[in-house]
């Protein structure tokens, strides 16, 4: 348990906890905000989840997925229980949804660094659950994996507020945000009020230099609109430029989203020549088998970043026969 980093406290013992985008209001001593985690212990906002890890495991970046940052290492993958969010397809919904109880191993910041370094890993990705609700525990091991050389990257549903970005991105190298559908989606599928605090994240990360990729998870008769892709699209290339890599991967019905087929390849190759002809330069598909997961030269089409299954062949960021150059962030790892 620690002390949280952002929050007010109120002359009546409330506290208003001002970490995520929900901002919640009046939580009264004895009560926890809307993500279950952070609790109001005799007027102080603590968070309950520091130190105490639900799962611990060695991924490739590419599974994050990350495709234009430090391409073809691994990092340790770290999560507490808990998230601000509802969504009824969630993947990992037993340890963001269906928690009684803070449950988890203790392990310190310190434990964590040791246990990526032991493994031989470049960096620590804070994911599987929502990083932001485990902020402070992130927080303190981001600083620590700094000083030990190591990445730092997260997963995101884009809830984080500004202030809490500001802060994250001293030690945040790179985080890939979900852009999971348009308003309406937010507030029926996610139980989250909306669209707009992830764009305002997606500005911050953008403002704090911080490497940035998004997805979008692709569902029959939730999402799979071009007419919404082709807006979201637009909203990227204008607001955070052309070569933000964009992530089209695909659903399978699971957890509480079982009214909805899973998304076909020929459905997302479709959404696919949408995102690229409204302007993006690097569109990946997931969760399909496609050759559309490697990287080609946009110039020549000479394969760069071969990825097939998990196995990855970083080729350099100049293109061996025509010289043209992708963006790579993260060289320092390679
Ligand atoms: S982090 Fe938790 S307590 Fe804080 S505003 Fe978000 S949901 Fe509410």
């Amino acid at each position: 348990m620690k002390e949280a980093l952002f929050y007010r406290k109120r002359d009546d013992g409330k506290v208003d906890c001002t970490l995520c985008a929900r901002y919640c209001k009046g939580v009264p001593d004895g009560s926890s905000g809307f993500c279950g985690v952070r609790k109001n212990i005799r007027g102080k906002l603590y968070s309950l989840v520091y130190g105490k890890a639900c799962s611990l495991a060695v991924d490739p970046i590419e599974k994050k997925p990350l495709f234009h940052f430090a391409p073809g290492t691994e990092c340790l993958s770290v999560a507490t229980v808990g998230c601000n969010f509802r969504c009824r397809h969630c993947q990992n919904w037993e340890i963001s949804q269906e928690y009684g109880k803070i449950e988890g191993k203790d392990l310190s910041p310190k434990d964590i660094v040791g246990a990526a370094k032991a493994r031989g890993v470049q960096g620590i990705a804070y994911t599987y659950t929502e990083p932001t609700v485990f902020y402070e525990y992130a927080y303190d091991t981001m600083k620590l994996a700094k000083k030990a050389g190591l990445y730092n990257v997260w997963v995101s549903n884009g809830y984080t507020a500004p202030e809490a970005i500001k802060q994250a991105s001293k030690y945040l190298d790179a985080v890939n945000v979900d852009f999971k559908g348009d308003d309406r989606f937010y507030r029926k599928v996610c139980m989250a009020p909306g669209l707009q605090p992830v764009l305002d994240a997606l500005l911050e990360y953008k403002k704090r230099r911080v490497w940035t990729e998004i997805t979008t998870l692709v569902i029959p008769g939730y999402n799979d609109s071009q007419a919404f892709i082709k807006k979201t699209v637009r909203w990227i290339v204008d607001n955070l430029g052309p070569d933000v890599p964009y992530h089209l991967t695909a659903f399978y019905p699971t957890y509480k989203l079982t009214d909805a087929p899973p998304a076909q390849e020929a459905l997302l190759e479709k959404l696919y020549d949408v995102a690229r002809n409204a302007g993006l330069k690097w569109v990946y598909l997931g969760n399909v088998t496609s050759e559309k997961v490697s990287t080609y030269c946009p110039e020549c089409g000479q394969i760069m970043i071969e990825r097939s299954g998990y196995n990855t062949i970083y080729y350099g960021d100049r293109c061996g026969k025509c010289g043209a150059k992708i963006p790579i962030a993260g060289k320092k790892w390679l």
